[in-house]
């Protein structure tokens, strides 16, 4: 189980720096709500696809809805799919950087979940937009998936 509290030290996999923790959720724990810009879901889908880090070969599935037993979440970009919760995405924000895991785009527009405000103003200031329309999410099995660049 992999549950950290929004803004506590990262310690999940070891590393230089103080990252903060955000987005770690589970079904045990309440989380803040809200919505998001449609500017920060598109850096959000940047960053899931290009710029990812810490693979592990395990998989964590979100406990918020559980997607059946095949079922993992998956984030597609022009024809291929990839496996959301084995890796991590970093972003700096004003006041520290963060460490976050690569559900996050799915607990925002699956669950509502919104990160803390400083988060989102480093992600947008972050890599790129990714137009909705050229990406999209889904739930299926973990084949026929490719490993992203890191
Ligand atoms: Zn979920």
């Amino acid at each position: 189980m992999t549950y950290f509290d929004d803004l506590s030290p990262y310690s999940y996999i070891s590393e230089e720096g103080n990252s903060l923790n955000i987005g770690w959720l589970d079904k045990n724990h309440d989380f803040q709500k809200g919505d998001t810009s449609e500017e920060f879901i598109e850096r959000l889908a940047w960053l899931t696809i290009y710029s990812t880090v810490k693979h592990t070969p395990g998989i964590h599935r979100c406990t918020l809805c559980q997607p059946g037993a095949f079922g993992f979440h998956l984030i597609s970009h022009e024809g291929n799919s990839f496996i959301l919760g084995s890796a991590e995405i970093r972003v700096k924000g004003n006041r520290a950087a963060y460490a976050a895991p690569d559900l996050l785009i799915h607990y925002v527009l699956g669950h509502r979940y919104l990160p803390p405000e400083d988060f989102i103003s480093g992600v947008m200031v972050t890599g790129s937009r990714l137009h909705r329309d050229k990406w999209s999410l889904s739930t299926g099995p973990y084949w026929n998936t490719l490993n992203r660049q890191s």
